[in-house]
């Protein structure tokens, strides 16, 4: 595996077909069944380990973001990455750098409670797909809105890469994998809470229940009896994030909860299928995360 700092270094030989799996390190289940996926799709995976200054509307979000280069490494190796790619802020930013209006479908849910967090995403993933240059990109659908602003950015400027994504990964619990659930300390179970709401909603959905007015009000009163306070808690369309009356085609049921000091994103997607609805749930482990070990 080698271990680089700028995007020529990066880059895959002429004619190669390289992945390019985007992360902010602190790694866990979720990145690796992305890096594991490129790898069983694609003969050259590289993982870029980078910390987007420009993507956190909250300094203290950025300060307190755990890192820890070596473990990281370490994880990427075991996982098969061929390259990490590791810049620096210079690396990436190298002055005048365009900023990428991240779309329409940055709008909604993270796009209206987050301000600029969307157009920091856009700018440098852009920033990553024109200097690398990878035929393939994995996404996680834990973050189904970066991935529709991403899937849209990158339709919108041509770029030849195809963006892919990867299933939601939870812990036992089902509270869906995160770097930041390190920091949850005495709040860590509590935050199972959020997974719990949206599969009871999940559970609805599959019985019959497909009105947003009904999914949602589910959805906060469950959260409401485990003591929490969601930002929002929204049916939206999977493509363009806007919000929807009722499940039709594919839809995510998004929502965001402070927990303590930490900030946490969860969502399950529903589909038509036949007369009835499919709730994606995503995936959990079956045994403590490794961001515990
Ligand atoms: P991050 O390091 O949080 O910026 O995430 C890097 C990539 O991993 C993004 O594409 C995320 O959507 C994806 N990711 C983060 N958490 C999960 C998860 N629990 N399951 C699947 N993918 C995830």
């Amino acid at each position: 595996m080698r271990v680089v700092h700028t995007f020529a270094d990066a880059r895959a030989a002429e004619g190669v077909d390289q992945a390019l799996v985007p992360t902010m390190g602190y790694l866990h289940e979720g990145h690796l069944s992305l890096i594991h996926q490129a790898k069983a799709e694609t003969p050259v995976v590289c993982v870029s380990i980078f910390v987007n200054p420009t993507q956190f509307d909250e300094a203290s979000d950025l300060a307190s973001y755990p890192q820890d280069l070596e473990r990281d490494l370490a994880l990427c190796e075991s996982a098969g990455a061929d390259t990490v790619l590791v810049p620096s802020v210079d690396e990436v930013y190298p002055t005048p750098l365009d900023p990428i209006d991240p779309g329409p479908a940055a709008e909604g849910m993270e796009g209206a409670h987050r301000p600029g967090h969307f157009e920091g995403v856009a700018t440098v993933v852009h920033r990553f797909l024109t200097a690398l240059e990878p035929h393939h990109a994995y996404f996680g659908r834990k973050d189904a809105q970066q991935l529709a602003v991403i899937r849209t950015m990158a339709h919108e400027h041509d770029l030849d890469v195809e963006i892919i994504p990867g299933s939601t990964e939870r812990e036992e619990d089902g509270l869906a994998l995160s770097s930041r659930n390190v920091r949850l300390g005495d709040d860590r179970v509590r935050a199972a809470g959020i997974s719990e709401a949206l599969f009871a909603a999940a559970d609805a959905a599959e019985a019959g229940e497909r009105s947003a007015a009904g999914l949602q009000a589910m959805v906060e009163l469950e959260m409401q009896v485990r003591g929490l306070q969601p930002e929002y808690v929204t049916l939206a369309d999977a493509v363009w994030m806007k919000p929807v009356g009722e499940v039709h085609r594919e839809a995510v049921l998004a929502t965001a909860v402070p927990v303590g000091d930490v900030r946490l994103i969860d969502n399950i997607v529903l589909s038509i299928e036949g007369s009835g609805v499919v709730v994606d749930r995503g995936i959990r482990l079956d045994a403590p995360s490794i961001l515990y070990s």
